[in-house]
């Protein structure tokens, strides 16, 4: 496990641990950490000079690094970033056509020893976080349907990670969290 802050770590908005009651699971959608890393730290809101990330990504072999801290407010989802910790496992998913309507399967397997790391990852965040009781995808939090990159006629989903090889059933066996929406 490393400590590895975003340059604007800083700068984001701090929060109060007690309002944190929310695991939101994302996976990367790109090819590997480095590259993740390097979207993280892009600045895309101007205003307050930060950008787009999670707290805590787990690589494909287990390794656990964290981007922000849990006391401030990390931008990895819409309308839940206030009260919700941001977990990004490394996967590829639709990269590099996220939004392409002929290559929205997620079909890069989640390793076991990802997986494991992650329920590790959970339970010690059970411990830091005491108001921490739910648990859930960026995909169902975000249902929201945009124009396909390669033809406008078709829609396509926004986000749909984790998607349909994280192993919901058991994660959820491991962690003494209850999955949204309920
Ligand atoms: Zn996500």
């Amino acid at each position: 496990m490393r400590i590895d802050p975003l340059p604007y770590e800083d700068k984001l908005e701090a929060r109060a641990l007690s309002q944190v009651d929310l695991v939101v699971m994302h996976c990367t959608e790109l090819p590997d950490l480095a590259t993740s890393r390097a979207y993280g730290e892009r600045v895309l809101h101007p205003g307050s000079g930060t950008g787009n990330s999670g707290h805590w990504y787990v690589d494909r072999d287990g390794d656990i690094v964290r981007y922000v801290r849990h006391e401030r407010i990390a931008h990895h989802v819409r309308g839940y970033n206030p009260r919700s910790v941001g977990v990004e496992l490394v996967n590829t998913g639709r990269f590099p056509h996220w939004h392409d309507s002929r290559h929205q399967t997620m079909d890069e397997p989640y390793p076991q020893v990802q997986i494991d790391a992650l329920v590790a990852l959970l339970l010690r965040l059970q411990d830091e976080l005491p108001a921490l009781r739910f648990i859930a995808g960026h995909e169902d939090l975000d249902t929201a349907e945009i124009e396909a990159s390669d033809d406008a006629s078709l829609r396509v989903r926004r986000k749909r990670d984790p998607g349909p090889l994280f192993p919901w059933a058991e994660v959820l066996a491991q962690i003494p969290l209850q999955r949204l929406p309920l």
